[in-house]
């Protein structure tokens, strides 16, 4: 049964691929990954690829982690009967409430929830997904590797996350899929189903630019983000606003003209992507 739960886990991702890859207006991949995508569901037993269709029509999360006894989808906390179960894996189970399949994740890294103060004015925009302390002004790395590591052990300084290490190695698993590259020389790197607080995110900068796919498009502007699964729907809608700002040759220029100092470079954020991020 450990074998279907990951064959439909990898089927998810791809599903969810597919819509980044639409949000971020990258078409040439979208047929061969239809293809896979639809061998990956033949290969599935017949009832569970009834119970994947049924589920899909309603949102793309189909199945997803049991987190601290809590479906990380609806937020239910599930009988530790339920639970334990789960963990088994003989048979796949149902959450009570959302009727999502339910699997156990291997330990992971999480998101370190942050104490909020009081005294805080209200976020708004996206500001409420980064901080001037995840701001990178001026990348060391030279290549993808490097980047995303320093990015994600940025996080775990910063305590906004923990085992960066685990974070960096399931990034690039989702690199080798597809470059997260986009045009303009910016790139997405992200990790899906870190539980544990909200959607975070750090940008790194890198002036000369580093190679994120297999084409000579060098990226300047590296956005790293780590993305709890309740949180998918709104992280396309979070790559999208990001996309449309940086389409804009000034928002582009505004952020790569900050290169010393992180509390600018955050302030430089906040100011293009104010009209494209709620
Ligand atoms: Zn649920």
């Amino acid at each position: 049964m450990q074998a279907i739960v990951n064959h439909l886990i990898q089927l998810q991702e791809l599903l969810m691929i597919k819509d980044e890859q639409k949000v971020l207006g990258g078409t040439e991949h979208l047929q061969r990954m239809d293809a896979s995508i639809l061998t990956m569901k033949n290969e599935l037993r017949g009832d569970v690829r009834l119970t994947f269709d049924r589920l899909q029509k309603k949102d793309f999360l189909v199945i997803v982690p049991v987190s601290d006894g809590i479906c990380a989808a609806c937020g239910l906390r599930l009988p530790i009967s339920l639970v334990q179960q789960v963990r088994m894996c003989k048979e796949i189970q149902a959450c009570p409430s959302c009727a999502r399949m339910l699997f156990a994740p291997e330990v992971r890294p999480k998101r370190i929830p942050g104490r909020v103060r009081r005294t805080d004015p209200p976020k708004v925009g996206i500001s409420r997904f980064t901080s001037h302390s995840l701001m990178i002004p001026k990348l060391e790395a030279v290549d993808k590797e490097g980047a995303i590591k320093e990015l994600a052990f940025k996080m775990e300084t910063e305590g906004f996350v923990d085992k960066a290490g685990k974070l960096v190695e399931e990034a690039l698993r989702r690199e080798a899929i597809i470059s997260t590259a986009v045009s303009h020389g910016v790139a997405f790197p992200h990790v899906r189903g870190i539980e544990g607080g909200g959607l975070t995110l750090a940008l790194g900068m890198s002036q000369k630019g580093i190679q994120f796919d297999g084409d000579n498009n060098l990226s300047k502007l590296i956005f790293f983000m780590v993305i709890p699964i309740a949180a998918s729907a709104f992280y396309l809608k979070l790559l999208s606003g990001l996309t449309e700002a940086l389409m804009k040759p000034e928002a582009r220029k505004a952020l790569l003209a900050e290169k010393d100092d992180p509390e600018k470079l955050w302030k430089a954020l906040v100011k293009v992507t104010r009209s494209t991020i709620k």
